[in-house]
């Protein structure tokens, strides 16, 4: 069976201080996990500090968002070497905040999501409808043309080596989870897509859960056919939580 996978996504939150804390108590808390693993995905400038005290230990690194170019003149932004740099093997593209407060758009996350794999980082893609695309019955549309979009530029065997997140808009640090069954029904979805191209692929890849995962819902949307484990916001910044829903996707 698939092996689970916990990410925790900090976005905009932490200091030194705090991270070295949350760090400790997370590399102390998770010393193993049987058939899953797990990562933390840290600002940018706590890179390093990620790496120095997660190297050696079960817990793995990334970045939240990378350019789509390899090197330029681009102000502000940072490539998928500079990450490989400080030891990231994981880097979240397409994230919904991305996408709808950074104008981020299906063909830019596909290049990004292509720029990872060219400096041999785990891509974890993120696809997910909005509340008004859900009412509106769109939501497969939505995930669809998310999806395709990257398939269409890298292929599908390079979606072999990546991850997939499911994320709800609404159910972003909203506290309303999508249920077990709603966010399987999804995950069923894109995996039958992936399969319409290469059924072992869509065996094999991981799809991950994300919109207000706790402690308290994980294990149920962990025990769904099609969700392999989640993308963790707020929760990954509280380590016993963090930990117990690493737990959960073993
Ligand atoms: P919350 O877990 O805070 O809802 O955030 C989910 C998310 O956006 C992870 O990428």
């Amino acid at each position: 069976t698939r092996a689970g996978f916990v990410a925790g996504n900090w976005k905009m939150y932490g200091n030194l201080v705090q991270n070295q804390e949350l760090l400790a108590a997370i590399v102390l808390g998770i010393p193993s996990l049987q058939n899953a693993s797990c990562a933390v995905c840290v600002p940018y400038p706590y890179l390093a500090q990620a790496q120095s005290v997660l190297k050696g230990t079960h817990v793995a690194w990334g970045g939240q968002n990378i350019s789509q170019h390899h090197q330029g003149a681009y102000t502000g932004e940072v490539s998928a070497g500079m990450l490989t740099d400080f030891g990231c093997r994981y880097v979240i593209v397409g994230h919904s905040e991305r996408r709808t407060l950074y104008g981020e758009d299906n063909q830019m996350v596909a290049e990004k999501f292509h720029s990872a794999q060219e400096q041999s980082l785990v891509p974890i893609l993120c696809v997910g409808e909005t509340l008004a695309q859900r009412e509106a019955n769109e939501t497969e549309q939505v995930i669809a043309r998310q999806l395709d979009a990257v398939i269409g530029l890298v292929g599908v065997n390079a979606i072999k080596q990546s991850v997939i997140a499911y994320e709800p808009v609404w159910a972003i640090g909203t506290g309303e989870t999508a249920t077990p069954q709603q966010a399987q029904d999804v995950h069923a979805f894109v995996r039958n897509r992936i399969a319409a191209h290469n059924s072992e692929i869509a065996a094999d890849i991981q799809i991950v859960y994300g919109g207000s995962v706790k402690a308290n819902n994980a294990s149920e949307l962990f025990a769904m056919p099609d969700i392999d484990g989640g993308l963790i916001g707020g929760a990954s910044l509280v380590a016993a939580e963090f930990i117990s829903i690493c737990f959960a996707a073993q």
